[in-house]
């Protein structure tokens, strides 16, 4: 089967505009007639609902959490990317999309990417005209800062908040809308299947939270914006509720999932200290505009800090590496996530790591301090300080931070086309659920502009086309597609509770994760890989056999909603495995052993390999086939990557 990305003919910047020309319209009276359904209200959820609303459509809205403000987007902290070239420092649509293609080892679309860009400038103008308050400087014009991948100033930032106050933004128009009666929010509300008629996404069956009900709701298209899968590693820095079961539903009910084996490392993040946390904390990106990224020269300095016999201010200038700075001179400590990550595991194999783990290097703030001044630095980093000071109780202002990288997002997701259709019919996918954007590595502050590029300027535009094709008739849940969709839920909810054996979910969950980090994490081989696909085999069976979920289902029943949850992760973890199996190649945040240069970089393989991998579920239990999309490059030439 060959899968259509539907990218439209024509020079790269002209695409969007000519493709918005060609979609079909739906009349402004026909509108109304419409019912769309919007799984996830964090800021591509939101966006879209709020943005289909205002056009006229009937939306209904659904997120698990009580408020959509509590999606996991509020925690995004460092900023948004957008090619406004405020700073006039050599910025353009241009240069925005090149960076990603390039940040992304040239493993995403060349026609996604550039509309990605060219979207970024409307999607500041709209958040400032919801009063989002972006930083500014001290002329009242919106500020700037760097990010990872690129030589520019071009992220815009609410201090160390920005996901927070973009999705208030976002809320907010939500909020208009549900007061105007054009979106209908159902929080606390989990959706469990897909419903299709025909071949098309009619609906959806959910799980009311509180009551356990399980209910069903028609709709003639079905938008998914319910994020990332990274918590399949147990241990990340996503929300702990954040969970692949509606993507992964979807999956099993014909939709492509592509290039599930990407995973974005994030450089900077609070190490892991032992078997006891539930989750881990980003420290932003941000920070390496003013942090410098070092560990010890010697490993037997290494060790002594290790066994806290010196502090890290004991170590003399000379006997530091500012290991970034010395092998990426251009581009220093704000090279990709992929790179910087990479170069603090090599350091800590090599005994060069700090903390009582080793497990660790510093990102040094003394040099900014005595530059710009404490209070400058509390003004730029003051909350993000503050939390690191709260979690590991070292005072960074003093001491600099420990960091580690640790599983931050995932660019993997549900396979769309350029119009964020999946393979399914009236089934779409926006934001970090799908896998559009962002290549083998994404770059920091670009997801949040992809989210929001989606539903606010993407899928207003795209949907219509479809909806304007199989016309306004009603859609309702009378259609017996509806009930069997529904009696599958909850046959398979009883088979959940049915298990009374003596091992909690949550111990699967860290066992999964410890199998996923060790194998499909920074580093991948070939033999770690067999080996991994072996072991979740087993812990899969042992799952189903000697798990306990405990509680029934017509009650508020957290351990039953983990256990499918966790259920997901374990199949989408062998999906993973198999991804990264096929992949003999090392590509941004896909790193294979086997494949680096003798510099020790990913070393692709653009012959083999300059495709997206397009899994389709064959049945329970069975291999998943492989479907692969061609990579067309046109504007850019394939090099190997240098940030030196
Ligand atoms: C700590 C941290 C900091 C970050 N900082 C940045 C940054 O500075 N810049 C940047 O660009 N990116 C950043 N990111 C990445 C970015 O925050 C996310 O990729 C982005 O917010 C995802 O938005 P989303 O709308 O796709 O999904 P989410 O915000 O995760 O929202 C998912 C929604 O789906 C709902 N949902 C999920 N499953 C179901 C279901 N089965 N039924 C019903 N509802 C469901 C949830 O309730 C929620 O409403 C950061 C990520 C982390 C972890």
């Amino acid at each position: 089967m060959s899968l259509d990305a539907k990218i439209p003919q024509g020079p790269l910047a002209e695409k969007w505009s000519k493709h918005k020309f060609n979609l079909k319209l739906v009349n402004p009276s026909n509108k109304r007639k419409y019912d769309i359904i919007v799984v996830g209200t964090g800021l591509a959820g939101a966006s879209a609902a709020a943005s289909l609303a205002e056009l006229g459509y009937n939306v209904k809205a659904f997120c698990f959490q009580d408020s959509s403000r509590r999606a996991h987007s509020i925690a995004a902290q460092g900023g948004i990317n957008a090619a406004k070239n405020y700073q006039n420092d050599g910025d353009s649509v241009y240069r925005l999309f090149y960076d990603t293609i390039k940040g992304g080892d040239y493993r995403a679309r060349e026609g996604n990417v550039y509309r990605l860009a060219e979207v970024s400038v409307n999607i500041i103008d709209q958040c400032v005209a919801q009063g989002v308050p972006f930083a500014r400087e001290y002329g009242g014009l919106l500020d700037n800062r760097s990010f990872g991948g690129s030589q520019v100033s071009r992220t815009f930032y609410a201090r160390g908040q920005t996901g927070q106050q973009l999705l208030l933004g976002a809320y907010s128009a939500l909020n208009r809308q549900i007061h105007l009666g054009k979106v209908k929010m159902y929080t606390r509300t989990e959706m469990l299947d897909v419903v299709k008629i025909d071949g098309h996404a009619k609906g959806i069956v959910t799980r009311n939270l509180k009551t356990g009900e399980i209910e069903t709701h028609a709709g003639h298209a079905v938008l998914l914006a319910t994020g990332g899968y990274g918590n399949v590693f147990y241990l990340s820095t996503n929300a702990i509720g954040s969970n692949v079961t509606a993507a992964w539903r979807a999956h099993k009910r014909g939709a492509f999932f592509a290039n599930p084996c990407y995973t974005q490392i994030h450089p900077t993040c609070i190490p892991v200290t032992g078997d006891h946390q539930s989750k881990l904390t980003l420290m932003s990106e941000s920070l390496r505009n003013d942090g410098r990224v070092w560990a010890p020269k010697t490993v037997e300095i290494a060790q002594k800090l290790q066994k806290r016999e010196i502090a890290a201010s004991d170590v003399k200038e000379d006997d530091r590496d500012y290991f970034l700075e010395r092998k990426y001179p251009s581009f220093g400590n704000l090279v990709p996530r992929d790179v910087a990550s990479r170069n603090a595991k090599e350091m800590s194999d090599e005994g060069k790591g700090v903390g009582t783990t080793g497990l660790a290097v510093y990102l040094d703030f003394a040099e900014a301090i005595q530059r710009l001044g404490e209070d400058t630095v509390r003004a730029k980093y003051g909350n993000l300080f503050d939390m690191y000071l709260q979690i590991t109780d070292e005072n960074p202002y003093k001491q600099p931070m420990r960091i580690y990288p640790a599983v931050h997002y995932t660019m993997g997701g549900l396979w769309v086309d350029y119009n964020l259709s999946t393979n399914v019919p009236g089934l779409y996918a926006m934001g970090e659920c799908n896998f559009s954007d962002h290549g083998a590595n994404r770059l920091g502050a670009s997801a949040l502009m992809q989210g929001l590029s989606d539903g606010y300027f993407v899928i207003p535009y795209t949907l219509g086309d479809y909806l304007a094709t199989i016309g306004p008739k009603k859609v309702d849940t009378s259609h017996p597609a509806f009930e069997q969709t529904k009696q599958d839920v909850i046959a398979y909810n009883n088979k959940l509770l049915a298990l009374k054996g003596n091992k909690t979910v949550v111990e699967y969950h860290r066992e999964l994760g410890h199998i996923m980090w060790e194998y499909c994490g920074m580093a991948r081989t070939e033999e770690g890989l067999i080996k991994a696909k072996a072991m979740i085999k087993e812990l899969k069976a042992d799952f189903w056999k000697n798990a306990i979920v405990t509680g029934e289902n017509d009650e508020i029943n957290a351990a039953l909603e983990r256990a499918g949850r966790v259920a997901d992760f374990i199949e989408l973890g062998e999906l993973m495995i198999d991804d990264a199996l096929m992949r003999r190649e090392s590509c941004g945040g896909h790193f294979r052993l086997e494949s680096q240069t003798e510099e020790g970089e990913a070393l692709r393989d653009d012959e083999n390999f300059a495709f997206v991998a397009a899994w389709e579920f064959k049945g329970e239990n069975q291999e998943e086939e492989l479907h692969k999309e061609e990579l067309v490059f046109e504007n850019v030439k394939l090099t190997q990557r240098s940030y030196k």
